[in-house]
């Protein structure tokens, strides 16, 4: 299974929440929420970046390079079709 690309935590208590959990507060936080109070448990985004080291980075970079240097020949259909290529190319997502 992919590793998520990102998970949700709570601005006031730190809780995490994984990503196929939807929310928009935190379920502790946002009891006590009230309409003439700024709300509370607002819930931020966190975006998990690829772990990648400095050599992988650099061999990442030249692939990047090459591949602008080709784009027009690659044959494209559309713009999802067209990032899970590039994607798979680069490597980042396994
Ligand atoms: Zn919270």
């Amino acid at each position: 299974m992919s590793k998520p690309k990102f998970h949700y935590e709570c601005i006031d208590c730190g809780e995490l929440y994984e990503e196929s959990r939807i929310k928009y507060v935190c379920p502790v936080c946002s009891k006590s929420n009230s309409s003439d109070l700024p709300p509370k448990g607002v819930l931020k985004t966190i975006y998990n970046y690829v772990d990648l080291g400095s050599l992988d980075c650099e061999i990442k970079t030249k692939l990047v390079r090459k591949l602008i240097r080709n784009f027009d020949t690659f044959k494209l259909v559309d713009s999802v079709q067209a990032r899970d290529l590039f994607n798979k190319i680069i490597g980042i997502y396994k």
